[in-house]
């Protein structure tokens, strides 16, 4: 993830969540029949839960960017339009109390 707003602790959560799914993701497919039988059959193919869990990892890295995404144009927006705040204004009046 390269975008400036996704974070060193977006990163560790992602890495955390993401070393669960695959720890899950063995251990399930060690004991899942369904996944021993797509085995057989497919190859490497995984049954419907594994693959629906796999898209939630994902589902979750998609909205903590945009939640990241959203708090950081956020930030950059308040310190906008601090440094547009003409003196008097309510902000400035609320600082100087
Ligand atoms: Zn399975």
């Amino acid at each position: 993830m390269t975008a400036p707003w996704w974070t060193a602790a977006d990163q560790a959560e992602l890495e955390l969540l993401w070393a669960e799914w695959v720890d899950g993701a063995f251990e399930h497919r060690d004991r899942c029949a369904a996944c021993i039988a797509h085995e057989r059959v497919y190859g490497k193919q995984w049954c419907d839960a594994l693959r629906e869990s796999l898209e939630i990892v994902l589902d979750w890295r998609e909205r903590r960017s945009l939640y990241s995404y959203v708090v950081e144009m956020r930030r950059l927006q308040d310190l906008a339009d601090l440094k547009t705040e003409a003196p008097g204004s309510t902000a400035n009046r609320t600082e100087a109390a």
